[in-house]
């Protein structure tokens, strides 16, 4: 069975051809610029030369039919009909209270998308424009959507109720919602697989450290608390995302700065986080790079990982313990010495990092030391296959 999988957002549509026999990624690409003059397809098959095609892109429909087009091009393709596309997974980021877990996509989950938009109104209308292009350009073929927060949907009302007026709650759902999920849940299987244990048995804190970043505590494999929030701006500091900052900041800052919701929103999401304090970069590499000597890109780092290593030390508080701690994404994956600063001073907790075992980048691997009471682990995420594998088991 081969799954397509398909990641829109509002101007762009990456895509996995992913062979689910032996999990193997057949083709893989991303149109970017869709809707702007100069949208451009990248377009991938292992083993073979990249190929870029420059066309112009009006909207998702047209996008995705380049890709189809190119997925069967006797020269560029990955296979010969469309028809040995069996399904089509889509990574959908919000699905509210409604989903708590991966559904096969009718009219009421369209519809049900739909009601979710005001909560995501910059993702859930370009998800939705991936499934009606598919919807036309592939009619018959199922398609199963994958919610960004859905795994988060197990945490108790004591972790995701903020302390507002409850009717804030009841009227327009404001409440912790979470994100990454489909990433924590990958990464929390494969690291119980990986030490040869069941996942029921396991306090996991999963850290997905990308440009976008969130911890999740997952107890017995049920995600009880995560840092992402009502919107991905809780939480960790980002790339350009503040995270926790007092909220009385945002009102004192719209005065003095003389600026507006729209202008307040793009501080505290674009110019934020390690860029906002660094002043370098957004980019951790760009960051390290220019750590030694910059006292601010230093900083920078400092306060990513204090704030990392807090939540680390609060999840296990909430969960009464911890037995494995995962590293994932970007950051999370290569960069072994924010995963040395993130451990350093949690050997209290039983965490012991061995500076060796953790001198790797992008693979699976326990970096902890042998007789460290607490598994230190680098698990390398893959949402897409997490989508496809849903996918897979959903139209079984
Ligand atoms: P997203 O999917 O949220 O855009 P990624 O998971 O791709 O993010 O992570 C991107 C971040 O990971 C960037 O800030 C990048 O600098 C960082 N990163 C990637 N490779 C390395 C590395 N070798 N060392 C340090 N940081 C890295």
């Amino acid at each position: 069975m081969n799954v397509l999988v398909i990641n829109c957002g509002s101007s762009s549509l990456k895509y996995q051809l992913i062979n689910m026999s032996d999990e193997s990624v057949l083709a893989k690409g991303l149109v970017e610029r869709i809707g702007i003059e100069g949208s451009v397809l990248k377009h991938e098959v292992p083993g073979m030369e990249k190929v870029i095609i420059e066309k112009d892109m009006p909207d998702h429909k047209v996008a995705l039919s380049l890709v189809i087009d190119t997925l069967v091009d006797e020269k560029h393709g990955a296979i010969k009909d469309m028809k040995e596309i069996s399904a089509v997974g889509h990574r959908i980021v919000h699905g509210g209270e409604k989903f708590s877990a991966s559904v096969v996509i009718d009219d009421e989950v369209i519809k049900a998308i739909e009601d979710c938009i005001e909560l995501a109104p910059l993702h859930n209308p370009a998800n939705l424009m991936g499934i009606n292009a598919c919807k036309e350009l592939m009619p018959g073929t199922p398609m199963v959507g994958v919610f960004d927060t859905a795994f988060h949907q197990t945490m108790p009302k004591s972790s995701y109720i903020y302390p507002l007026p409850y009717e804030l709650y009841e009227k327009y759902g404001i409440r912790k919602y979470g994100f990454h999920g489909t990433s924590h849940r990958y990464v929390s299987q494969k690291a119980a697989d990986f030490l040869g244990k069941k996942l029921e048995d396991l306090k996991i804190i999963t850290c997905h450290l990308g440009n976008g970043a969130s911890l999740a505590a997952i107890d017995g494999g049920k995600s009880i608390d995560t840092s992402m929030g009502f919107t991905p701006l809780e939480g960790l500091v980002m790339g350009t995302r503040c995270g926790d900052i007092d909220p009385a900041i945002v009102t004192f800052i719209m005065e003095k700065e003389n600026l507006d919701i729209a202008g307040v929103n793009n501080l505290l999401n674009k110019k934020s986080g390690v860029l906002g304090i660094s002043g370098v970069s957004s980019d951790f590499r760009d960051i390290e790079n220019a750590a030694e000597g910059n006292e601010r890109a230093q900083l920078a780092l400092d306060v990513f990982n204090k704030r990392v290593k807090k939540y680390i030390g609060a999840y296990a508080a909430e969960m009464g313990g911890v037995d494995v701690i995962v590293f994932t994404a970007g950051l999370g994956e290569n960069s072994a010495s924010n995963r040395e600063e993130i451990c350093k001073g949690l050997e209290f907790m039983g965490v012991k990092v061995d500076p060796e075992k953790n001198n790797i980048r992008g693979k699976d691997a326990i970096v902890s030391t042998d007789d460290s009471k607490v598994k230190v682990l680098v698990i390398p995420t893959n949402e897409e296959l997490m989508i496809a594998k849903d996918t897979q088991e959903l139209l079984k």
